[in-house]
This record gives C-alpha cells, sequence and structure tokens, in this order.
C-alpha cells in the first residue's frame, strides 16, 4: 500500500458540499468562504501515549482527533467548515486504516466538516494533527476575555467522566453500563457545536474543557483580568462517575481532563434564556459559580474554600 494508494482509498472522499473548489489531490485545497464571515481556524496534536492509549482502537482515535477540534470551535461559536489531516504511522495496516477512516469521517459528517487536504508520513510514533477552519459572522466571535465581575459561571452536560473513562480503560477492570458510559466519554467526546453557536448572543465568554475544569477556568477567568468563585456542590456529576470514581468524583471533575464540554459566563439577566436553550438541546447547562472582581479561582465545598495543588487538592 503505498502512500498516493492510502490517501486515495481512505481519505478522498466527496466534500459535504460546493465551498471545496479544489480538494485532496492537488498541491493545495482551494475553499470558498461565505461571503460576510470570517474564518475561525483550530489544530490539535494528538500524540500515542500521550494523549491517547496505544491500544484504543483506531475508529476511537480518529473520532477523538476530530471531536477535540471541534470542540475549540464550538468554543469560539463558529460553525466547522473543511478541514486538514497530518497523519504519522508506524505502519499502514488496512483493518486500522480502515477504522481510522470510519471514526474520523463519522465525526466529521456529523458537522458537514469536509476533509480537503493532508499529509502522510512515517514515523516511530502515531502522531495525528487535525486542523479545522470553520466561519462566523463578523464581530460574532465567543472569546475567553468577556467575563465581567457578577456573571455566572456555567458548564455544560457532567465533567469528570472522561478522565475517569480513561482511568478504567487502562484499569482493564470489571465491564458494566458505568464503566461503559465513562469510556465512552473518553473515546467519543461530543462537540457542543450548537450550543456553541446558541451562546453567541448570550455568552460574555466561553472555553471548552480540555485540561480540566479548574484549570481551564483560571484560563478564562486570566484572560478576561477577573476572579471566580466555584461552587463544589453545584458541579454537575453523572451518575456512573459517582458511582465508579466515589470519593474521587469532585477531583475528577475539576481536575481531569478532556471532557469538552463548554464553560461559559454569561450575565445574570441572561438565565432564563439559558435554562430554555438547555432544555432545548436537551443538554444540561449548570450554574457552577460566580465572576467576581480580582484573580484567581476559589472552590468552596461545605461554606470552606478548597485549595488545589494540581493533580490532588488540599484543604486549608
Ligand atoms: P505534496 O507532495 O504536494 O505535499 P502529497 O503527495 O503529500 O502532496 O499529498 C497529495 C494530496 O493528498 C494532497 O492534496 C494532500 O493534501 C492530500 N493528502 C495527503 N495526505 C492526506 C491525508 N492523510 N488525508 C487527506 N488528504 C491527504
Ligand atoms: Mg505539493
Amino acid at each position: 500500500l503505498d502512500e498516493f494508494e492510502l490517501i486515495q482509498r481512505f481519505f478522498n472522499r466527496a466534500p459535504a458540499d460546493d465551498s471545496v473548489l479544489v480538494g485532496v489531490g492537488d498541491d493545495g485545497a482551494v475553499l470558498k468562504p461565505d461571503a460576510g464571515r470570517n474564518l475561525v481556524t483550530v489544530i490539535d496534536t494528538l500524540v500515542e501515549n500521550v494523549h491517547f492509549p496505544s491500544d484504543l482502537n483506531a475508529s476511537d482515535i480518529a473520532f477523538r482527533a476530530v471531536a477535540v477540534n471541534l470542540s475549540d470551535i464550538a468554543a469560539m461559536g463558529a460553525r466547522p467548515r473543511w478541514m486538514t489531516l497530518a497523519l504519522t504511522l508506524s505502519h499502514a495496516r488496512d483493518d486500522w486504516l480502515q477504522d481510522f477512516a470510519t471514526g474520523l469521517f463519522a465525526a466529521a459528517d456529523e458537522h458537514n466538516v469536509s476533509l480537503v487536504g493532508g499529509d502522510t508520513t512515517r514515523g516511530e510514533q502515531i502522531v495525528i494533527t487535525v486542523q479545522i477552519n470553520g466561519d462566523i459572522a463578523d464581530g460574532c466571535q465567543l472569546t475567553r476575555s468577556g467575563a465581567k465581575p457578577g456573571d455566572l459561571v456555567y458548564v455544560s452536560g457532567t465533567v469528570g467522566d472522561a478522565a475517569e473513562g480513561l482511568a478504567v480503560l487502562q484499569a482493564r477492570g470489571v465491564q458494566n453500563d458505568d464503566t461503559e458510559f465513562l469510556k465512552a466519554r473518553f473515546c467519543r467526546p461530543i462537540a457542543r457545536i450548537e450550543l456553541g453557536n446558541e451562546l453567541v448572543p448570550l455568552a460574555s465568554a466561553a472555553i471548552d474543557l480540555s485540561d480540566g475544569l479548574y484549570s481551564d477556568i483560571e484560563k478564562l477567568i486570566s484572560s478576561s483580568g477577573v476572579g471566580a468563585i466555584v461552587d463544589c456542590e453545584s458541579i454537575p456529576l453523572s451518575g456512573p462517575l459517582r458511582r465508579i470514581a466515589g470519593d474521587r468524583a469532585l477531583r475528577s471533575a475539576l481536575t481531569g481532563g478532556d471532557d469538552y464540554e463548554l464553560c461559559f459566563t454569561a450575565s445574570p439577566k441572561q438565565e432564563p434564556s439559558i435554562h430554555a436553550l438547555a432544555k432545548a438541546l436537551g443538554l444540561p447547562i449548570t450554574a457552577i459559580g460566580r465572576i467576581r472582581e480580582g484573580s484567581g479561582v476559589t472552590c468552596r465545598q461545605n461554606g470552606r474554600d478548597i485549595t488545589f495543588s494540581h493533580p490532588g487538592y488540599r484543604h486549608f
């Protein structure tokens, strides 16, 4: 299987729409953006044994590589459109590539994203870089920097599941509905594209959760030049996480990464709209704290402040 054949067989597929004037197969892709919309570009690399265990199935590896990029697009409030794929593999095995392509296009097709080019190389480790270009109406981007004192801090879905899912995957222990749920949260993250789009008129700032709730809120507030108080009892934990992680559930929620939920801030006057949005999307959106003047994240549990020294936390 040579490089040309590999690309033709697994990665040359019809684009999602006629915005792709030249796609896979030439020296470059030619893309036609919609008039009046700005481009939003994101890129993420996943390295074997760093971002995923090497025995994770190829379909999940590819799905995640696309989903983590879609999540960045979601956090900007943008619409994903075109992606490129840089693939480094130690060997080109047919069945692995077939699974990889299946996962890749499953994630992309859900949002009509076209694969328009890439690069394929041999190396000792699997390294996957996906770049997605999206678009957004002028001035409509959500950024990390708009949070204001008094705004509420919200999070979508539940947090901590993916980190626990990875631990479950690696432990290879008993399997039940709870462990399967947690594993799927790691292997098949759901980028909150629709939520991001709907938040454009509502949110003052947004970030997607890749490194862990605590450190991602820190990034948002430091970009905004504000502080935050997080109420630990309000943090949404799934039933499976509570049952499998027990006492570690809150710690997983605050410091575990890979959830790809959205964390955003909004003025309290948007509360009814956000409540309605959660209902319309069938996705929990939970207020977990408040922005204040100053700096730093303060986590409160049972009226006491908790500080973290990553990855654990200590009480004082
Ligand atoms: P060049 O040598 O001009 O960079 P390549 O031979 O690397 O071109 O690639 C040929 C075509 O295949 C290009 O259009 C490139 O974008 C595309 N391509 C290469 N690898 C991939 C991949 N993994 N997925 C999608 N398209 C790819
Ligand atoms: Mg070329």
